[in-house]
């Protein structure tokens, strides 16, 4: 398997630190609004990443944060006039809500910022002690940046520039060493969430959480870090110094970003105000459908949302849905039970849909082959069942089908009610079949709604149904 590794900007041969396991952290968003779909972007790919090692049989231990204690959180909390748990505590419902709603399987571990803290004073005090950071007069704890000589290896960057660029801007507190100097802990401000410390009243640095957790829950070292790629610096890039300089091994071995999800070709953020949640998506569409959208493109190419793309995705997911829900009314209604030996050579000829889709995936995860390879696999499966086939044959196609949507998380077997509009397609489908002469489809259409509780009644002003 080959992934692309940020760190030596080159896809790599995956190999995990322990045969047949994988240690993966990714990093979760701050809970202080319903999340965007922009936050939803690397829970969706990455989770497909997740699947599809679990599916080439690796045991994934799989980590991913939520930081309930930012800036942010106590903001809201003001404007609302209640505290920042509380705030933390909400935000975090609703987006394991989405999560759920996007069939982001929940992480093995979901650890919370603020349940870490004595871990994060102990890597602060093993940091002062190894000379690595050091507390100034108002009890701030600062990390010493130059000290760490492979400061810059993530993003590529080179100190001096960084310096550079820092030159111009007042250093807050002016006792920073070096102004590339990052904050570990900080001293609390006037009604603000703190804890007790060795150095002052106060509350972690960002960064600190998440060499904290990934320590705790997978340890020193780990296989693949992951997050959206505005995180590579600085964030990964502090983890990576912290982390090291703590236990001097390497921290992660391979370290996944995903790009951005942008509008007008712009990134969607919170702070630019251009941004959907995931819940007003989630009214107009099944979350399905954004999912389907997340994964038709590379995850580190830049994915420019849209109303025609949306369409576009809802096309595709309904060609595999209708493929999905013909096999089942097929097995149904099959009089023949095993298959027969010319099923037998279509079934093995089907092999290469599988081979393409893993040797795609295999390749740093490239989910739009991916899609194209099940589309191809539907295609040969609408050419080659029918009302004689036998019921193993369409039962082994339903599975092969079902196993590679749950590969990237798309659910086949739909459960849920069809909602109005995909009922009045579905009507508006058997009416182009009739026209054409195509009764076939038109009863088999009839009967995929029978099935889920619709009934057609044919009417002089047209085509009427109800829910029964
Ligand atoms: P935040 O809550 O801003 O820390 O973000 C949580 C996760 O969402 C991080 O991995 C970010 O990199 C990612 N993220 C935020 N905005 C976008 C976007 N527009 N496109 C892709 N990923 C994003
Ligand atoms: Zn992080």
């Amino acid at each position: 398997m080959k992934v692309y590794n940020t760190l030596s900007r080159k896809k790599e041969t995956f190999v995990p630190l322990e045969e047949g396991k994988v240690k993966m952290y990714v990093c979760g968003p701050t809970v202080y609004n319903y999340i965007h779909i922009g936050n939803a972007r690397p829970m969706i790919v990455f989770d497909t990443v997740r699947r599809f090692m679990e599916y080439k049989g690796y045991e994934v231990n799989f980590v991913s944060n939520f930081t309930d204690v930012d800036d942010k959180i106590i903001k809201k909390a003001v404007e609302e006039g209640v505290s920042a748990q509380e705030i933390a505590e909400r935000y975090m419902r609703e987006c394991k809500q989405d999560m759920a709603d996007m069939n982001v399987k929940p992480a093995t571990v979901h650890p919370l910022a603020t349940e870490e803290i004595d871990g994060m004073l102990e890597m602060i005090s093993i940091l002062i002690e190894k000379g690595y950071a050091y507390p100034v007069k108002d009890g701030t704890v600062y990390f010493r940046t130059r000290k760490f000589g492979e400061y810059g290896k993530l993003s590529h960057k080179n100190l001096d520039d960084l310096q550079a660029g820092h030159r111009d801007i007042k250093v807050s507190g002016e006792e920073k060493e070096d102004s590339l100097d990052f904050v570990l802990w900080k001293p609390k401000k006037e009604g603000e969430p703190y804890w007790e410390s060795p150095w002052c009243q106060g509350r972690p640095g960002w960064h600190i959480e998440c060499s904290v957790m990934a320590r705790k829950y997978l340890g020193e070292e780990i296989d693949i870090h992951a997050g959206g790629e505005d995180l590579i610096f600085p964030h990964h890039e502090n983890e990576i110094a912290q982390s090291e300089a703590c236990s001097g091994k390497i921290f992660a071995r391979y370290w996944l970003h995903n790009g951005f999800l942008n509008i007008d070709n712009k990134k969607m953020s919170k702070s630019a105000g251009n941004f959907f949640t995931v819940r007003e998506i989630g009214e107009k569409y099944n979350l399905q459908v954004l999912r389907f959208f997340m994964l038709s493109a590379h995850y580190r190419s830049p994915l420019n949302f849209s109303e025609e793309l949306m369409e576009a995705a809802k096309n595709g997911l309904e060609r595999i849905w209708n493929a999905g829900m013909n096999l089942k009314h097929l097995i149904k209604n099959a009089s023949q039970q095993h298959m027969t030996e010319e099923e037998t050579r279509i079934w093995n000829d089907s092999d290469k849909f599988v081979l393409k889709f893993e040797t795609v995936m295999e390749d740093d995860f490239n989910t739009a082959d991916a899609i194209t390879a099940i589309f191809e696999l539907v295609k040969y499966i609408n050419t080659n069942v029918t009302e004689k086939s036998s019921s193993e044959f369409l039962e082994k196609f339903y599975s092969r089908l079902n196993q590679l949507c749950d590969i990237l998380g798309i659910i086949l077997e739909q459960t849920e009610e069809l909602l109005d509009e995909e009922i009045e397609n579905l009507i508006k489908e058997r009416q182009a079949a009739r026209k054409e002469k195509n009764f076939a489809r038109a009863d088999e259409i009839r009967t995929i709604l029978s099935e889920k509780g619709i009934v057609l009644e044919d009417t002089r002003e047209g085509v009427k149904w109800k829910r029964v």
